[in-house]
């Protein structure tokens, strides 16, 4: 399908108030085709974050789309000086003369890991570098929105990935905010429109579901598998929670799937039980 054409579409179903599916042809009569150009930018808080919506960003790089990735926080307080420790020792990098950026490495190369074994991310993850507090997380300043909005525009998306803001996660909700103060400014830049995918993740509070993309069982494990690369993060989630990262990522996608079928009676829930949700808003 052609990029335009897509934007619209999307955007439009979304206005009358009605939920549009991809991906899943044939299976229901409110289906839509990936396009088959354009820059698919995945504006990441976190390492991590491009994977909770691996299957959406794997349809839009089968259907010809450039995928491309951008990490904004090192997020190292994400991994423990107990793993950091063990990692250290496992692979003879003792004694760790920083702890933080030793952290922050081991986020670099899981999420690097994950990109290579995704398969479809051709271009080089680009990392930012922020001003960020002394866990790693984004802080609030202009420098840090002038980076994004830098960052963004070097990319030059047609498509824009990100969690939705209204969220508990402080990193998403600023990602969310500084993506929407310079999304106007940057698609009069480039003179065609920016079309945003806001994603439920498990902190998202609260978020109108209207782009849908059900899955079955073998992407989920698909899935599944670039989660765990994320070893710290399966880990810490291992130990928190008493399951992983890819469970948790793959609950959400299972309520998704749960709460929409109450509201939508379509073929596809039944070999799909799992389905990643986008709110959407399109830049002119
Ligand atoms: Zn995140």
């Amino acid at each position: 399908m052609d990029l335009s054409t897509f934007q619209e579409i999307v955007s439009d179903t979304a206005l009358r108030g009605e939920i549009l599916f991809l991906g899943i042809k044939e299976k229901g009569r409110r289906w839509i085709d990936p396009p088959d150009q354009g820059t698919v930018v995945a504006l990441a808080p976190h390492q991590d974050d491009p994977d909770s919506v691996a299957v959406t960003m794997s349809l839009f790089a089968q259907a010809g789309c450039r995928v491309c990735y951008l990490i904004v926080c090192s997020s190292h307080g994400g991994v423990t000086d107990n793993y950091a420790l063990k990692h250290a020792e496992l692979n003879g990098e003792l004694p760790v003369k920083d702890l933080v950026k030793y952290k922050f490495r081991i986020r670099l190369q899981e999420q690097i890991e994950s990109a290579e074994l995704a398969g479809f991310v051709k271009d080089p993850v680009e990392f930012l570098t922020v001003e960020e507090d002394e866990g790693g997380n984004l802080v609030e300043s202009p420098e840090n929105a002038e980076l994004i909005e830098q960052a963004l525009a070097a990319s030059n998306p047609d498509i824009v990935i990100m969690p939705y803001g209204e969220d508990t996660n402080v990193g998403h909700a600023l990602v969310y905010r500084y993506f929407h103060m310079c999304a106007p400014r940057l698609a009069l830049a480039r003179g065609k429109p920016i079309l945003a995918l806001y994603n439920r993740d498990p902190k998202t509070a609260r978020i109108s579901e209207q782009l849908v993309v059900p899955f079955g069982g073998e992407a989920a494990r698909w899935k599944a598998r670039l989660l765990q690369t994320h070893r710290s993060q399966q880990e810490r989630n291992l130990q928190q929670r008493g399951y992983g990262l890819d469970e948790r990522i793959l609950r959400t996608n299972r309520e998704i799937q749960q709460e929409l079928q109450q509201r939508i009676l379509e073929g596809w829930k039944d070999e799909c039980p799992y389905a990643e949700a986008f709110q959407v808003e399109l830049f002119l």
